[in-house]
């Protein structure tokens, strides 16, 4: 099979029969071998019963769907390690990502034997808020700054790649996964290639400000310690401050005291973060669990 296509669906009962009609007509009229891995990340709408009668009629359709919601890094998760494909492809079910730019990145991938991967890459973000916006390169200025693995800002999971790539992806154990920065991490040689998404015409976007923030906090820190390690330098700098301004006052002033107690909490709000996900990764608990499963039991489609 030449193409596995992933799915993360969490409430897009409104465009998932659009979508997968849009999607396969593109993929047919390519002559391409494909299949589908439809991930129900614990929709609470019509999701699941739409996805079910696509497979009724669709049998490179897979689904697989979840005990509840467990995030899209999950269902992505979920779907790469159900795949067979020569190529796999990411692919939001909302009709932001549309199968013309697929097409295009999966022939960059074939007419470069060279590269692994071919990422998209945001251009514009007009249908994002201005708060929002400014939070994403808010982002990626720090990640770029701290991190040891530097990403392209408005990198995006819309990507297509060998399945060489999906089996590193898929091999590396950690719990709390952050996609794009697992991405950067396994290397392999890649080409980005920008796009403008689509308007999202139904439903709305998932993010929230502050589940934004917490992905981002937790992106960084899946890949740097120099957070952890900077409260170190912190610790220092204010203590030989305050020493100097002892010695040269005798006292400290009520202002340096409050803003020390400002610094030190920040700094245990750091340790935190990493204790945090120390603890959930000794937990063990895995990132998703499976209620049910479609389309796996029958033959392979060719
Ligand atoms: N999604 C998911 N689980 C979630 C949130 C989102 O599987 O908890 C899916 C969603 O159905 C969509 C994709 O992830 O296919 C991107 O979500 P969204 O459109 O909200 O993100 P945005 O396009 O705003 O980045
Ligand atoms: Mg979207």
């Amino acid at each position: 099979m030449e193409i596995s296509v992933v799915v993360p669906c969490y409430n897009e009962a409104p465009t998932i029969l659009e979508f997968h009609k849009l999607l396969t007509e593109s993929l047919k009229k390519e002559n391409l071998t494909y299949e589908l891995i439809m991930v129900d990340d614990g929709s609470e709408d019509d999701t699941m019963e739409k996805l079910r009668s696509i497979t009724k009629k669709d049998k490179s359709v897979k689904v697989i769907s979840f005990s509840r919601n467990f995030g899209k890094e999950a269902a992505m998760l979920a779907g790469l390690k159900h795949c067979n494909g020569k190529y796999v492809a990411i692919m939001d079910a909302d009709l932001q990502h549309t199968p013309e730019v697929l097409l295009k990145m999966y022939d960059k991938l074939i007419k470069n034997p060279e590269y692994d991967v071919v990422a998209s890459y945001k251009e514009s973000r007009y249908d994002e808020k201005t708060i929002k916006r400014t939070l994403i390169s808010l982002f990626y200025r720090i990640n770029n700054f701290v991190s040891d693995v530097k990403l392209l800002p408005g990198a995006s999971d819309f990507r297509i790649f060998k399945s060489t790539v999906k089996d590193a992806i898929v091999s590396l154990p950690e719990k709390t996964r952050f996609l794009k920065g697992i991405f950067a991490w396994v290397g392999f040689n890649t080409i980005y290639m920008p796009y403008t998404p689509s308007k999202r015409e139904y439903g709305s976007s998932k993010w929230s400000i502050f589940k934004l923030i917490k992905y981002s906090l937790g992106g960084i820190i899946s890949f740097s310690t120099k957070p952890i390690k900077g409260v170190f330098v912190i610790g220092l700098l204010c203590f030989m401050i305050c020493l100097i301004n002892f010695i040269l006052m005798g006292y400290l002033s009520s202002r340096t005291i409050i803003l020390l107690i400002g610094i030190v909490l920040l700094c245990l709000g750091v340790i935190s973060l990493y204790i945090s996900r120390i603890y959930s990764n000794l937990l063990g608990r895995p990132c998703y669990i499976i209620r049910e499963k479609i389309g796996f039991e029958q033959k392979k489609v060719k």
